[in-house]
């Protein structure tokens, strides 16, 4: 054995990480797509995450839906499926870790006294040290500017303090909210890289804050302009998008390279869901993904 460390090779590991609120759609593949392809360009890993932490929520069927159109879709990933249902431990001791430290505090406002404030959280229960029982459980935000450099949406920058204010990240029915989970996760699994939709750009200061308070390390990002509908509407939230169909893969496959700036030939018109992702995994350019927060579907057909 040499007595020289050896340097890590560079490792990628990334991650798709679908909500079972319902089915995949048009913009969840071109999520699927770029992350897949960007950790496979450099021989990365390519992991899935079943983000199943709301159940009231969650559709049922939704979770195996989405496995089967990801195959049928040609995607294959590293490793068993994780679901953050598992994980609720590892979330509950990091709650009481910043309870304890004072860090996050209970908040027993009501829907109606914060609709009466709108804007950031204005801090009412900050130091009013409410009982746990049926309350949320806010984590207190700094009052500085976090910042970070996306890979497609340059540089991002975002004042937790006016602009986010005081975050749940324990709902007041126990559920925990997404931002800690998600942190909590991509660092559990590794994840270097995050590839996915611009409606979460806002949301990543808040998981930089929340990264750097836990010594967790901090992935590179890459915000994909979000695919909306002609009308305006964001794909899969306040208007249903119609499912990702079985026999539409190949069409919809180069639909969603052309969504991300790639150009694959003519020739591929037809081919099956692998031939696609192997010509794109060998041709992938993140560089030619249009730099734009929003897409509208109508103009890729
Ligand atoms: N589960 C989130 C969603 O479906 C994605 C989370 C993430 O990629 O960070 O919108
Ligand atoms: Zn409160």
């Amino acid at each position: 054995m040499s007595a020289t460390t050896q340097t890590q090779p560079d490792r990628y590991v990334g991650r798709f990480a679908p909500t079972p609120s319902g089915y995949l759609h048009f913009g969840s593949l071109v999520a699927a797509l770029a992350s897949y392809l960007d950790a496979r360009a450099v021989g990365g890993s390519w992991l899935l995450r079943m983000e199943d932490l709301d159940p009231p929520r969650e559709m049922p069927g939704a979770q195996q839906a989405i496995v089967e159109t990801l195959e049928r879709y040609g995607f294959a990933w590293d490793g068993a499926m994780l679901r953050q249902s598992e994980r609720q431990a590892a979330y509950d001791a990091v709650i009481e870790q910043l309870l304890d430290a004072g860090l996050a505090y209970a908040c027993t406002c009501s829907r109606k006294q914060l609709e009466a404030h709108p804007g950031p959280y204005p801090g009412f229960c900050r130091d009013a040290r409410h009982d746990l029982q049926d309350a949320a459980i806010r984590l207190r935000v700094p009052q500085r500017e976090y910042a970070f450099v996306d890979r497609v949406q340059g540089e991002v920058r975002q004042h937790l303090g006016r602009e986010v204010g005081d975050f749940v990240i324990r709902r007041r029915d126990s559920l925990i909210a997404y931002q800690l989970a998600v942190v909590l996760d991509d660092a559990w699994q590794g994840v270097t890289d995050v590839v996915r939709g611009a409606d979460l750009l806002d949301s990543t200061p808040r998981q930089l804050y929340l990264q750097e308070l836990l010594g967790l390390p901090q992935p590179r990002y890459l915000h994909l302009p979000l695919i909306i509908q002609p009308d305006g509407h964001k794909l899969g939230k306040s208007y249903r998008s119609p499912p990702l169909q079985p026999h539409e893969a190949s069409p919809l496959l180069l639909r969603a390279l052309r969504a991300l700036g790639q150009q694959p030939p003519t020739e591929l018109d037809g081919a099956p869901p692998p031939l696609i992702l192997a010509w794109a995994v060998q041709h992938w350019k993140a560089v030619r993904i249009p730099r734009t927060r929003t897409l509208a579907e109508a103009q890729l057909r």
